[in-house]
């Protein structure tokens, strides 16, 4: 799997001068499977520079195909989809699997997105491509390409947010942002998804200082993030969704106090890795 990175920061896009080494855009991952299949994981605004590039795929032609995989339907992780060039190209594809109790309830509301107070696109029927929409069943894998996907729901503030695990042979990424764990950690289905995962890509939104004065927001601390990569045993962990209000050099503190967190809390060979826009990983 080839992972890259196009949209890191956390709840709204913050460009400028002091995001700019790690990004400004909100939650967006393409990953490329071995058989190579293009997922992209939520649709933040990193997903418009994410199109552009596509557009030098079979996705420029109208005839590509790409799995999205929806974490949650925050702004944050969908207001990139109005933006996104490949979507209004007949003859491309696209299959969103995402989180709600039916897949018609869930198109409802990416559908509640394109309302003409919204937006000038008034209705996911005016795209282009083919758009189908798929619920996620918690816990039951689906198949895309070589890589064999799950979905298990975690809190998040008031509603909850799905985290997904790609398996590939013996590699793992596992992507699970927007999550504010009880005081007691994440469950025992959480923990499962992420064990032993090649690359953990864990919500930091906060330091545990900022988290206790926004703890209704659900989100993660660093401190909570390098928590559930010890007690899962993951090889790799990805900090990600960094809140709005943090600069560069407050992600590098992030960083720092990040890796004394995972070394205080025994795991000292866990790698650690500040997500930026424009990096890639090969797992
Ligand atoms: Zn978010």
């Amino acid at each position: 799997m080839r992972i890259r990175f196009w949209g890191v920061r956390g709840s709204v896009p913050a460009p400028g001068p002091e995001t700019n080494r790690y990004g400004g855009n909100t939650s967006c991952v393409q990953v490329t499977t071995e058989s190579g299949h293009l997922i992209i994981i939520d649709m933040g605004t990193g997903l418009m520079p994410l199109g552009n590039a596509l557009l030098a795929t079979e996705l420029g032609r109208g005839q590509g195909q790409a799995t999205i995989l929806l974490s949650h339907a925050h702004w944050d992780h969908i207001q990139g989809l109005g933006f996104f060039a490949p979507v209004f190209i007949p003859g491309n594809s696209f299959t969103l699997w995402g989180h709600g109790k039916s897949s018609s309830m869930l198109e409802g509301i990416l559908e509640g997105q394109m309302n003409p107070n919204f937006s000038p696109l008034y209705t996911l029927k005016n795209l282009g491509a083919t758009f189908e929409v798929k619920a996620v069943s918690p816990g039951e894998p689906f198949t895309v390409g070589s890589v064999k996907v799950t979905g298990q729901p975690n809190p998040h503030g008031s509603t909850t947010a799905l985290a997904f695990r790609l398996d590939e042979g013996d590699r793992s990424f596992v992507y699970a942002s927007d999550v504010g764990y009880p005081d007691d950690g994440p469950s025992p289905e959480a923990l499962a998804l992420y064990r032993s995962a090649t690359v953990l890509l864990h919500d930091t939104t906060y330091t545990p200082e900022h988290q206790t004065r926004r703890r209704n927001r659900g989100f993660s601390s660093y401190e909570d993030a390098a928590g559930a990569a010890v007690a899962a045993g993951a090889r790799h962990l990805v900090m990600f969704h960094y809140d709005q209000d943090y600069s560069d050099d407050d992600v590098d503190c992030l960083r720092d106090a990040c890796r004394a967190a995972l070394d205080r809390l025994g795991g000292t060979t866990i790698e650690l890795t500040p997500a930026a826009e424009g990096l890639e990983l090969e797992i």
